[in-house]
């Protein structure tokens, strides 16, 4: 133990998710200005359309929905970013909550049934920690009713189903560039569409409601520009290490996760340079996710020997993106235990969403209180192990050698 113990000494602070890690010349001329074609081949599709996150993505694609069905339900997992629900809010729509189905992140068929009615707008399956997941049973029943298909790769960007790009399947899909979730222009969205018409009237969308700000162009470039400074394993420390323990020591997790969004959601165009940033960047990521993809391969196999633990996977077809592995325990107890050894440890252990979405107090005045009993036990029982490259197999060993101990 004396070994490992040395080693997890050298570590300095491992990323939540392993972001695509940032070089200084994608910074630099020669500028590209062609992301979104550059994006539209990594993905094998014919046109991608550029927004200014992901969640202003989702906003573009509910707005253009809502203009064509005159629909106001939204259907979303019970568990999800709370960026979803502030969206739903945004566009002065509806949100109803569909619960997980027992020990996953799959909708549950029965509760889908039961919350899809000839009032509903959009069913919005999601790819939660890059999962490939099958989205079959939402589209029957959104075809049932009338209702479209949003699908949520926020957390996905390179996951496929089939062999093709997941977010195809359903009517609309998108992607998020945030910081942490792969590819980033500090924020960012990417939204694709396989039916022509549809991403014609989300073009059409992004005119009218997307304007170009200054402001927040200024702020988000100077935040991408500090991102490359800091996400690198010496500054890690000081930039996420500080305020996640800071935000740990109050007792604070929806801080320490990051889960405390503003009331306000930015919308606005995403600016040549941080686009030009992306399209160099983009040239790595096939490589960076099937390293990533191989090194979670081996790290499944190892905690799945652990009685009691699952690693959340992909659906039959599916070959997802492995940001972080998405590792649900036993129990809240031995959860909760694993935590307070990992969270603060530096190795890259936290949480993925702290709450069901009617369990956060800052959501309580667009989402209404819910029976959700999976979502519930899912927010208490999982944890997420970080898939960055920085995270070394020693260090590994020692996360699995303390989940199995707080298991037994
Ligand atoms: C992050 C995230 C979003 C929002 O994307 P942003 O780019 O952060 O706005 C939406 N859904 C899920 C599941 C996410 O993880």
């Amino acid at each position: 133990m004396a070994r490992r113990t040395d080693q997890r000494a050298r570590v300095r602070e491992i990323p939540p998710t392993a972001g695509l890690p940032p070089r200084w010349r994608d910074l630099l001329p020669p500028f590209s200005s062609d992301l979104a074609a550059r994006a539209a081949r990594f993905l094998g599709v014919p046109q991608v359309q550029i927004e200014c996150s992901g969640t202003a993505a989702l906003i573009v694609a509910l707005t253009t929905l809502h203009r064509l069905s005159g629909r106001r339900f939204v259907v979303v997992p019970a568990y999800t970013c709370p960026l979803v629900a502030l969206a739903v809010a945004y566009c002065g729509l509806e949100l109803r909550l569909c619960d997980l189905a027992v020990d996953g992140i799959d909708f549950d068929e029965d509760d889908l049934e039961r919350v899809c009615n000839d009032r509903t707008l959009a069913i919005v399956p999601t790819h939660l920690g890059g999962r490939a997941i099958d989205i079959t049973t939402s589209l029957r029943i959104a075809r049932s009713v009338g209702a479209y298909v949003i699908e949520d790769a926020a957390q996905g960007l390179g996951a496929r189903q089939d062999g093709v790009s997941v977010g195809l399947a359903g009517d609309i899909g998108f992607f998020s560039l945030a910081a942490g979730k792969g590819l980033t222009t500090y924020e960012g969205g990417l939204l694709i569409s396989r039916d022509e018409t549809l991403r014609r009237e989300l073009a059409r969308t992004s005119v009218g409601i997307v304007p170009r700000k200054i402001g927040w162009e200024l702020k988000r470039s100077l935040q991408l520009f500090g991102y490359h400074i800091a996400y690198r394993p010496i500054l890690l420390p000081l930039a996420y290490g500080l305020p996640l323990r800071r935000a740990l020591r109050r007792g604070d997790a929806v801080a320490a996760v990051g889960d405390d969004f503003p009331a306000k959601i930015p919308v606005h165009k995403l600016g040549a340079w941080r686009r030009s940033v992306g399209a160099r960047a983009l040239a790595r990521l096939p490589g960076f996710l099937d390293a990533g993809r191989v090194r979670a391969a081996n790290r499944v196999a190892q905690i799945e020997k652990i009685a009691g633990i699952k690693v959340i996977g992909d659906a039959a077809n599916g070959d997802g993106v492995w940001p972080f592995l998405l590792v649900r325990m036993p129990s809240r107890a031995a959860r909760d235990h694993a935590l307070t050894i990992l969270w603060r440890a530096g190795v890259g252990v936290s949480r993925l969403f702290i709450h069901a979405l009617p369990d956060y107090l800052d959501l309580s005045n667009i989402v209404a209180p819910a029976d959700v009993p999976n979502a519930r036990a899912f927010a208490e029982r999982s944890l997420t192990i970080s898939n960055s490259e920085w995270l070394g197999d020693d260090v590994f060993a020692w996360i699995a050698a303390v989940l199995e101990s707080v298991i037994s």
